[in-house]
C-alpha cells in the first residue's frame, strides 16, 4: 500500500492510493496533503506506516532543510 502524492508544480496536489484506485483526493499544499494521507492511511489501512513516515520526513525536511 502506498499513499502517493502528486505535486506537479501547479497550486494542487493529488493524493492517490496503489490499493484503493476509487479513492483520491485535493490539497492546496503538501502539508494538508500529508495530514489528508495519513488520515487516508488511518481509516483504510490500520496499521501501515507509510504515508505516516512519509509525512515525518517530510516534516523534518522542512524544518532542517536537509533530506
Ligand atoms: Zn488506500
Amino acid at each position: 500500500m502506498t499513499v502517493k502524492l502528486d505535486n506537479d508544480r501547479t497550486i494542487s496536489v493529488v493524493i492517490t492510493c496503489t490499493e484503493c484506485p476509487w479513492w483520491s483526493a485535493i490539497r492546496l499544499s503538501m502539508d494538508e496533503a500529508h495530514t489528508c494521507a495519513v488520515g487516508h492511511e488511518k481509516a483504510a489501512h490500520p496499521g501501515e506506516e507509510q504515508a505516516w513516515e512519509a509525512a515525518r520526513r517530510w516534516r523534518r525536511r522542512q524544518r532542517t532543510g536537509r533530506p
